[in-house]
């Protein structure tokens, strides 16, 4: 596999649903379309190729394995919505560095507070979920953001501006403006560009080049003099590595337990040799089955492994088939964060092996359409106290 940041610099101005996120599904369509102008006309992709070199088919075809995430607008590469643990003070929302209260993750805090807090009365400091300038109560934070260091964020503010493109057409005889059409999109302010990340196998690497060449169209408006994005592939660096991730998110929560212990160690959580890990979906994550009792995704089918919390908001997807020219049926999916313990004596290797396959083949159905794209102990939960 090779994987890209596939950037997009607006050229025109853009009419996208929202403007901070190109949906992978969006992206997916404008990539198809470049590639279907070469097919066989009228041919309906949804069965097959339409031709031995057809190239939509060897992009997108059953076994093809190319993957596209949603594009987000930011000043950087690594641009991403905030995580539903993700939390700002009410009264002075945002990163430090720009005069907020500060930015901080609640996915081991909050639960660690809540396991303590059995007999709250027993507590000697009662810690508290508020912002720790002020006191002031917290919200989620609501958003992307873009990192461009480990621990240097922006939040991403003041994406575009409106703008109004007028066309007219002229009457014969009288040379003179019969009718004004305005159409109005947003210009996408300097500085901010959409990054997606794209993974390709080796032998689609030159097509993929190809395609994106002379750049993409996205959004309404298209024959308007909108959407024309001029594109750029970039080599992404790989994340660091699962067991690294899992590591250091396990040291937090037993940092976070050794507070507790140091204030009561008869009201503290005890630790039984248990681990954690989170599951992070940033995109929806629609389940595989539609009679699933629950959004909730069941990432392991070893029992003993249990969801002890879960941030999780619904959310109804659906889309439309480019080549087969017919709407997606609307599906619910899941995004948000889920807690997983992990008891001492369940085989660590077999369940890492487990979280290492669903986080590079995703959970669940449409992967390929940018959806169920998983990451497991995001590094954000790691900022436990506010940047
Ligand atoms: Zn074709
Ligand atoms: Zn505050």
């Amino acid at each position: 596999m090779k994987c890209y940041w596939l950037r997009l610099f607006p050229e025109q101005p853009v009419q996208l649903r929202d403007e901070r996120v190109i949906p992978a599904a969006a992206l997916r369509g404008a990539i198809a379309s470049i590639l279907l102008s070469t097919c066989v006309p009228g041919h309906e992709h949804d069965a097959g190729p339409c031709s031995a070199d057809c190239r939509y088919w060897s992009f997108f075809g059953e076994r093809a394995a190319s993957r596209i995430s949603a594009a987000y607008a930011g000043t950087g590469d690594q641009t991403r919505p905030f995580l539903a643990t993700a939390r700002t003070c009410r009264h002075a929302p945002g990163f430090k560095v720009a005069g907020g209260h500060g930015v901080f993750d609640v996915a081991i805090r909050q639960w660690m507070f809540e396991e303590a807090c059995g007999e709250p009365g027993r507590l000697l400091v009662p810690f508290s979920l508020r912002c720790p300038v002020c006191d002031a109560a917290l919200m989620p934070c609501e958003g992307t953001f873009t990192q461009h260091g480990e621990r240097d964020l922006t939040w991403v503010e003041d994406i575009a501006a409106p703008a109004t493109m007028v066309h007219t057409s002229l009457g014969r005889t009288r040379k003179q403006i019969d009718e004004r059409y305005p159409t109005s999109g947003r210009v996408i302010n300097r500085g901010i560009y959409f990054t997606a990340r794209i993974d390709v196998p080796e032998r689609l690497d030159s097509l993929l080049h190809e395609a994106v060449a002379d750049g993409l169209w996205i959004g309404g408006r298209r024959t308007r003099g909108m959407g024309a994005m001029r594109v750029e592939l970039a080599p992404c660096p790989p994340d660091a590595p699962l067991e690294d991730r899992i590591a250091r998110f396990n040291r937090a929560v037993r940092a976070e337990r050794r507070f507790y212990a140091a204030m009561d160690p008869s009201a503290a959580p005890a630790d039984e040799g248990e681990w954690y890990f989170t599951l992070d979906m940033a995109d929806p994550v629609l389940p595989a089955y539609d009679a699933a009792p629950s959004i909730r995704p069941t990432p392991l089918t070893l029992p003993a492994v249990k969801a002890v919390r879960q941030w999780l908001s619904a959310e109804a997807v659906g889309g439309w088939h480019q080549a087969a020219g017919l709407p997606r049926r609307t599906q619910v999916g899941a995004r948000g964060v889920v807690l997983y313990r992990v008891p001492a004596e369940v085989n660590r290797t077999a369940v890492e092996e487990l979280l290492n396959f669903i986080e590079s083949e995703g959970m669940g159905t449409g992967r390929e359409r940018g959806y169920n794209a998983v990451t497991i102990c995001d590094p954000f939960h790691l900022n436990v106290d506010p940047l």
